[in-house]
């Protein structure tokens, strides 16, 4: 599988022809008692589309008489958090004292630069169904050290481009700009295709690009794509065909090529197995990441660490150095 996909973006390079697609099915990961999510990012041997460094997607789930969302204060670094939901409620606490509700359209960035920690949780009346993203961006050297902050977005800019109806949650497409603040040019917009209806989004030719389903099934540059895989489109892309029979709401996902390999380990993102350790030693020790209050758990204590020593991996999941 990695060596064939290899083949395929070698010869892209080469031919400089329309980059091949490549559908990634994800795969069903536990998250705490309550929820599976399907994790579409990382995978082997795609790991990252431009900074998008990790995608879960969870629901449509039924929450009547269920607890819902419930995850206790834990620690991040070297991220930015975008919760993107279709249905439900989350309510977000962070060490900084947000406290923020967010509603399908709108958009949570949490960015944690040197450190943060944050709960998120289904509030005690809430809708009956829960569905949505929880995506991770890598944050860029020159950033990751800074400030943490938090952002909650209720007025994305909207658009409608052919017979698509578009949400730019992160980045620009067309006219229109998100105001949500990131480090690397990057996209993220939900595009909601009526039944029947069809289109072409622009895209940025020098961002790599990839598209999720999150209800219904759309055809997108001639695949069928349904809830749980990524297609991954490959870079140099001007724009993208999206036609659907019976309607569907997709995501995508934009950004330059991220050049700095990473090491991911639990919540956090850095470069180094001492980094991480470091991190983990400071969640431990109630020292950097500040405390998350009103969330009515105890902190979630990090994973033991494996006994090998954690190595950088590249965009393309190539151990470095
Ligand atoms: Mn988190």
């Amino acid at each position: 599988m990695g060596d064939l996909c290899e083949t395929i973006y070698a010869a892209t390079a080469a031919t400089e022809a329309e980059p091949a697609s490549v559908l990634l099915p994800g795969h069903d990961v536990p998250l705490g008692r309550y929820t599976t999510v399907r994790r579409l990012l990382p995978q082997r041997p795609r790991r990252m589309v431009g900074a998008w460094c990790f995608v879960d997607q969870f629901g449509p789930d039924d929450v009547v008489d269920r607890p819902g969302m419930q995850v206790p204060p834990h620690p991040h670094t070297g991220l930015q958090t975008v919760t993107w939901l279709v249905a439900g409620e989350v309510l977000h606490r962070d060490s900084l004292g947000s406290l923020a509700t967010i509603r399908p359209g709108e958009v949570n960035l949490m960015t944690a630069g040197h450190g943060i920690a944050h709960s998120e949780e289904s509030p005690a009346a809430h809708p009956p169904v829960m569905h949505g993203l929880q995506l991770w961006i890598a944050m860029p050297e020159k950033a990751r050290h800074g400030a943490p902050r938090f952002e909650h977005h209720a007025g994305l800019p909207v658009l409608e481009i052919d017979e698509l109806g578009v949400t730019v949650v992160v980045g620009a497409l067309g006219a229109a700009r998100s105001p949500a603040v990131v480090h690397t040019p990057l996209l993220g917009a939900e595009v909601v295709v009526p039944a029947g209806a069809a289109g072409r989004l622009p895209l940025s030719r020098g961002f790599e690009h990839a598209a999720l389903v999150l209800d219904g099934a759309a055809q997108v540059e001639g695949t069928t794509l349904t809830p749980g895989s990524l297609l991954y489109l490959g870079i140099g892309r001007q724009e993208l065909n999206v036609h659907s029979g019976s309607g569907a709401r997709l995501f995508l996902l934009g950004g330059e090529p991220f050049a700095e390999p990473l090491v991911m380990w639990w919540n956090f993102v850095a470069r180094t197995h001492e980094e991480i350790v470091e991190a983990r030693e400071d969640w431990a020790a109630g020292r950097r990441f500040g405390t998350v209050t009103g969330y009515a758990a105890p902190p979630l204590p990090a994973p033991t660490m494996p006994t090998t020593r954690l190595k950088a991996r590249d965009r393309n999941g190539q151990t470095v150095g």
